[in-house]
């Protein structure tokens, strides 16, 4: 999603008569659950949960309210409503602690820090910070309440592209001033951890990525932005998101990567699927259907 302040903005720009009681950004109990990749231990870390109504405005820009509702009740859901979860992944690897996307942050309550000591690490052991974009939902949590560095021994990666668009947007500039000495960019495409590449996802924004992390036989995609409802991205990949910077490019990278994440069978981390957001892309009838599980 969009911007460090994403998640005021989206409330206060849906004014009460449009919302339930229950629609808007809350705050769910922290939790971390974690799972083996080959000999790695990755653990899904809880921040937060945000309801969208269905008003055609961030799913199905393009394809109207109806639309959206009639693919949500034939899953089961309400039909009013989309509710993500926002999350991120801790990766341990060759002596590094790497937290792949820092969810909203403590000022946007997100519960990041308490899913992080569940899983038993301190912020500052955390070697590695990777980003796969800079929507708030994913670099709120680079600060921590008094807008210092979260992660105060953490070197913060992301693509060379993603950290020039921050640098470009003036709402960023107290993140740029906070995290600019720790920041290494990178060109999407190698290693930038142990077992960790990063792959071009192009479109959501002008950098976005996701991060690969292989184990023996065993790989995993953090596929970022990429999709962010296990419903309505999968079932309609080539519907427009209202958060894509660039929605043409982002349909046909999604549709590609889903294609290929069903073909390999290869394991899945959504960090807006519903939590932990661990499984497999899978076509049945046609369609991709997402399907939870853990290695
Ligand atoms: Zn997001």
């Amino acid at each position: 999603m969009r911007t460090l302040a994403s998640l005021a903005i989206l409330a206060a720009s849906f004014a009460p008569p449009i919302l339930a009681d229950d629609v808007g950004a809350t705050e769910p109990a922290p939790a971390a659950q974690s799972f083996k990749l080959g000999t790695l231990t990755l653990t899904s870390l809880r921040d937060g949960q945000f309801v969208a109504p269905n008003d055609a405005r961030i799913f199905g820009a393009d394809a109207g309210v109806a639309a959206v509702a009639d693919v949500l009740r034939t899953a089961g859901l309400p039909d009013d409503r989309i509710t993500v979860s926002i999350d991120a992944l801790l990766v341990r690897t060759g002596g590094h602690v790497v937290l792949i996307d820092t969810g909203n942050g403590p000022k946007a309550h997100g519960v990041l820090p308490a899913s992080l000591g569940i899983a038993g690490v301190t912020p500052a052991q955390v070697t590695d910070v990777l980003i796969t974009h800079s929507h708030g939902d994913h670099v709120g949590g680079l600060l921590d309440v008094s807008g210092k560095p979260a992660f105060p021994n953490a070197t913060i990666r992301m693509s060379a592209a993603e950290w020039a668009w921050v640098r470009s947007k003036p709402e960023s500039a107290d993140l740029v001033k906070a995290i600019k000495a720790r920041v290494r960019t990178f060109k999407p495409g190698g290693m930038v951890a142990p077992g960790i590449r990063a792959l071009p996802l192009d479109g959501h924004t002008p950098g976005h990525v996701g991060y690969e992390i292989t184990s023996g036989k065993e790989r995993l995609l953090d596929i970022g932005d990429l999709a962010h409802s296990s419903v309505i991205s999968l079932e309609k990949p080539e519907w427009a998101m209202g958060f894509d910077s660039d929605r043409a490019l982002t349909k046909v990278t999604r549709r590609a990567t889903l294609a290929k994440l069903a073909s390999d069978r290869e394991w899945t981390f959504a960090p807006h699927f519903p939590y932990p957001g661990v499984g497999h892309v899978v076509v049945d009838d046609g369609a991709f259907r997402w399907v939870e599980g853990t290695p």
